[in-house]
């Protein structure tokens, strides 16, 4: 019988979760730059966020749950070292997503790789970010040849998180 991988979780600076399917996360490593000839890769993240009750009252969005992301398209811009989204699909499957879930899933961040064992934001990336999803919260992953950066995007800078483990819930 085949056995469901467990999903990969970590904590948020709020002290919610954030929840990665595996097979997300799988579908992340097939583009790792292993070889010096690989281009960076790159998408968006889809999910939601889910608030915390408290006493019967929807507090602040609290955890937040990935469950489907997008990969290059071939009119993106790809080079060893960079990453631009140019086609329309990323979008596209975003709405897509956000219909078929009455609503629920939707963007909630981006991925990209890097050629480097362990990765860090360029400050390029740095610079994107804080263009493009300023004041929105966001989950960031850069995935590295040996190991990933994930992010809570506060709306202003970065946060770090602790490394993925699995869910033994
Ligand atoms: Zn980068």
């Amino acid at each position: 019988m085949l056995q469901t991988r467990p999903d990969l979780i970590t904590c948020l600076p709020m002290g919610g979760y954030l929840i990665i399917p595996s097979k997300l996360i799988e579908q992340l490593y097939d583009y790792r730059q292993l070889s010096n000839i690989d281009t960076e890769a790159g998408g968006v993240l889809i999910g939601c966020w889910r608030n915390r009750v408290v006493n019967g009252v929807n507090k602040e969005p609290f955890h937040a749950e990935l469950t489907d992301c997008t990969t290059p398209h071939r009119r993106d811009k790809r080079s060893r070292y960079g990453f631009f989204r140019r086609s329309s699909y990323h979008i596209k499957k975003v709405l897509q997503a956000w219909k078929h879930s009455s609503k629920e899933q939707s963007y909630i961040g981006e991925w990209h790789t890097h050629p480097e064992p362990h990765p860090k934001p360029s400050n390029e990336d740095i610079a994107q970010w804080q263009q493009n999803i300023s004041g929105n919260k966001a989950i960031l992953i850069i995935i590295g040849q040996k190991s990933n950066w994930i992010a809570y995007w506060d709306g202003f800078s970065a946060v770090p998180l602790p490394n993925l483990v699995q869910d033994a819930r």
